[in-house]
């Protein structure tokens, strides 16, 4: 009786895992899963992706296109870089998580490596972006209190206007966008919000004596690719020196040779007291964030104060080293400066052919383009949907705003290949 009942279970769970395999080999089946399975706090474009290799992705019937958001920049290294698989697999066939319980053969070897190639004492690996900002809010506050003498639950943490830091209800807090903070409060206090790339705004905030923190993007990704004027950074550094201020440089999207530099702060040669990094930091593996500081501040954090299961895991730690590596050994930072140039070359010389698009601006391989359109019309979306029937990945970021960021592996003449298609649809539109 048993064995029929297992057989009849097996054939049930054989013929259920058939079931869902034909069902999500097709695009439109497996639109309707996700929409009806699960949660709908995203909304993709009508391409359900199957594969990626370098600066492609292939959707489940083969056709391949040009990946020009790479996952928010967490895939710079390109889809499934074969190196960072390989360090990946032989790390998962010894250990993968131990918990922070125990010392692990791997963190400290990558914790020296990330010291070592950014210029800093120590490092805290978390796991999400937001969760990395959320150690460095932590750290910041800790520091004023221990180290500046702020007094007790009075730390000030300057943000600004228009930011994106991730979406936890502290980060949220210090938000001005309202899809993000609509009906998710009450907020936590201890936020200043002041205006982007504004000096005098700085001068005046930092001088409060409650402030421990400045907590800035060097480009503002989400937002849609502002880039500061130049001397903006620079100031902000030494106005946070000026007056005793943590300068906390959320890099997660801008960092990891993204804007032509490893990271887009050392475009102004600024040292962040607090650098945040995530994404980039696997190749779009796993979620790897991590937080750099020196010993002096770091230190503010005893055990038990802070932590996660799986932040600094041996797996993250061998795929991140790799990860930042390839970034090295093929020289991404090199070949996103010279072919943004060429790329936003292209673009300008579009604009002239065009009404469609008011302006380009970006760094390195993290440019936008801005549709000359109202943010609440479908045009950026609509041309959006144009780029992926020609082979083209994009996605609007607020409205009328389209970034576009491939893999940092693309050659010169993909960037061709690419701009040729963003050319052809936008004339054709
Ligand atoms: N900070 C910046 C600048 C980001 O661009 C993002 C994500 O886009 C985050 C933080 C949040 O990262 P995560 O989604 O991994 O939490």
């Amino acid at each position: 009786m048993s064995t029929i009942i297992r057989h009849e279970f097996t054939i049930f769970v054989s013929l259920n895992i058939l079931f869902m395999i034909d069902t999500i080999t097709s695009a439109k089946s497996a639109i309707a899963l996700e929409e009806k399975y699960g949660a709908h706090n995203y909304h993709p474009l009508p391409v359900v992706l199957h594969k990626g290799e370098g600066v492609f992705l292939w959707d489940v019937d083969g056709k391949r296109y040009f990946d020009f958001l790479s996952a928010y920049s967490a895939v710079n290294q390109g889809h499934c870089h074969p190196r960072i698989i390989n360090a990946m697999i032989n790390q998962a066939k010894e250990l993968t998580l131990t918990s922070r319980a125990f010392y692990n053969d791997k963190l400290g070897l990558a914790e020296k490596y990330v010291c070592q190639l950014f210029g800093y004492d120590k490092a805290l690996f978390m796991n999400s972006g937001a969760e990395a900002n959320e150690t460095a809010i932590k750290l910041a506050r800790k520091w004023g209190y221990t180290k500046k003498g702020i007094e007790e639950n009075k730390a000030v943490i300057v943000a600004v206007k228009q930011n994106f830091h991730g979406r936890t209800t502290s980060i949220i807090s210090a938000s001005t966008d309202p899809t993000a903070t609509s009906g998710f409060g009450p907020f936590m206090p201890g936020f200043e919000i002041i205006d982007y790339d504004n000096t005098s705004a700085l001068e005046k905030a930092l001088a409060n004596k409650n402030v421990c923190g400045l907590w800035i993007e060097p480009i503002q990704g989400e937002a849609g690719v502002y880039v500061p004027h130049e001397g903006y950074l620079k100031a902000a550094e030494k106005l946070c020196r000026q007056h005793n201020v943590l300068l906390m440089m959320d890099e997660i999207q801008t960092g990891i040779a993204r804007t032509g530099k490893m990271l887009a702060s050392d475009h102004e040669n600024v040292k962040p007291d607090l650098l945040i990094l995530g994404k980039a930091l696997s190749g779009g593996i796993l979620p790897i964030s991590l937080v750099l500081t020196n010993d002096e501040i770091m230190l503010v954090i005893k055990p038990g104060e802070h932590g996660s299961t799986f932040g600094g895991n041996p797996l993250a730690a061998v795929v991140c080293m790799e990860a930042l590596q390839v970034i090295q050994d093929e020289k991404l930072a090199e070949n996103a400066e010279r072919l943004g140039k060429i790329f936003r070359e292209r673009l300008n010389a579009l604009i002239k052919k065009t009404k469609l698009i008011a302006l380009v601006r970006g760094k390195g391989l993290l440019n936008a383009i801005v549709i000359n359109d109202s943010p609440e019309s479908e045009t950026a979306w609509n041309l959006c949907v144009k780029f992926a029937e020609h082979g083209l990945l994009a996605k609007p970021t607020h409205g009328n705003i389209i970034r576009l960021a491939p893999p940092l592996v693309i050659t010169e003449e993909q960037i061709h290949e690419s701009c040729d298609i963003i050319e052809k649809c936008v004339l054709s539109f």
